[in-house]
């Protein structure tokens, strides 16, 4: 047994420290990226934030919403053939939609379907999403996802350490798709005990597939789950994310699926994790006996119209570009320096919903 004495760290250990900057105004600050890829030869240009493959957020609704802004929808894996043909009919924006699959032989002849009734040219972008991105199996499914999609932008994962990251780059992931444990729904750390601090992780892998190169380009990284606050978007880009999947902070609104539910005269929105009880037994219609549930069924306080928290995402990560002088958002981890503290200096006073 071997313990590493170096402490690791979460979002909440540590602030931005602010830098002279010679920005007048936040608006300078540009949040499109333009990026190339290891294996894809496709160039992307957008914001690089994901909407997660969860069923209250990876959803039609979300897409028609987020694609105009340049951010992408990953969709979740409870949509059929026949609901993606469907939707098709009316959308057409490629580059800011996402098919994701498992690595089941059902999976893998679902995306053959796809692929045979001309689907697959409606996305830029596919995931092939696991718990466990440590598997042997996973490593084989790239490798033949890959060979079937030569042009996609490969997105794999999920893993937490340097050396899986570069293994999963050069089996034919353009980028990995980094976090266990941090997501909002999820319990696998309580359940298994297994997960790494996110922003450590995400530091970490960055600093792997970024030292991985060919003349089209590097490996990338997403920073997947953990993001409580916008705030954590802008420490994670700062952190070497090339991009940031959210969950929770894109469910929620009145646009996200799930049930609205009043409490005690609160309302709020569901929220479930992908392998939470109710997903596997209502939306995939079966949990098999093997596998525990590793997430969990939430409650997230119902927050409005998510337009107005599109605002709020857009202004506040230009802000954090002015208070560290980075005109992009491709320079934020150049400019960044992490302070890290005991105690995160929050405001003490809970905000006062005056109902208007
Ligand atoms: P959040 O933004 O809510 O903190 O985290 C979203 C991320 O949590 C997802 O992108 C996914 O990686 C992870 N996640 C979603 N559902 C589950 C689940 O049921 N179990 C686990 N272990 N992780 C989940």
């Amino acid at each position: 047994m071997r313990i590493e004495e170096q402490t690791k760290l979460d979002y909440s250990d540590v602030l931005i420290r602010p830098k002279r900057s010679t920005l007048t105004s936040r608006k300078e600050v540009v949040l499109d990226r333009t990026f190339t890829f290891y294996h894809s030869p496709k160039t992307w240009t957008g914001i690089p934030i994901m909407s997660a493959n969860m069923a209250t957020c990876g959803t039609f609704g979300m897409a028609k919403i987020l694609a105009p802004l340049k951010i992408i929808t990953t969709f979740h894996k409870y949509y059929s053939v026949s609901d993606f043909e469907k939707f098709f009919q009316t959308f057409n924006n490629p580059d800011y939609v996402c098919y994701t699959l498992g690595i089941r032989d059902e999976d893998v002849a679902k995306i053959q379907e796809m692929q045979k009734k001309g689907l697959m040219k409606n996305f830029s972008f596919i995931c092939i999403d696991v718990p466990n991105g440590y598997l042997q199996r996973f490593l084989e499914s790239i490798r033949l996802i890959r060979q079937m999609f030569p042009e996609h932008i490969l997105i794999a994962g999920n893993v937490v350490t340097n050396e899986m990251t570069e293994e999963i780059i050069l089996a034919g992931a353009d980028i990995v798709k980094i976090g266990i444990g941090p997501g909002s729904a999820c319990t696998t750390r309580r359940m298994t005990g297994v997960g790494y601090p996110q922003l450590s992780a995400v530091i970490e892998c960055a600093d792997a597939a970024h030292g991985i190169a060919n003349e089209r380009g590097v490996g990338r990284i997403i920073a997947d789950g953990g993001q409580q606050y916008i705030s954590d978007i802008a420490k994670a880009f700062c952190a070497g994310a090339d991009f940031n999947m959210c969950g929770s902070l894109f469910s929620g609104f009145d646009q996200s699926d799930g049930k609205l539910i009043e409490k005690d005269g609160k309302k709020f929105k569901e929220y479930f994790g992908s392998s939470s009880n109710k997903a596997l037994e209502e939306l995939y219609g079966k949990k098999d006996d093997h596998r525990a549930s590793e997430g969990r069924y939430a409650l997230i306080p119902y927050k409005g119209d998510i337009n107005n928290f599109l605002q709020d995402l857009f202004g506040s990560l230009r802000s954090t570009g002015t208070y560290i002088g980075a005109r992009q958002l491709r320079e934020f981890p150049k400019r960044a320096t992490f302070v890290k503290v005991n105690r995160q200096l929050t405001n003490y006073l809970e905000p006062y919903d005056t109902g208007e």
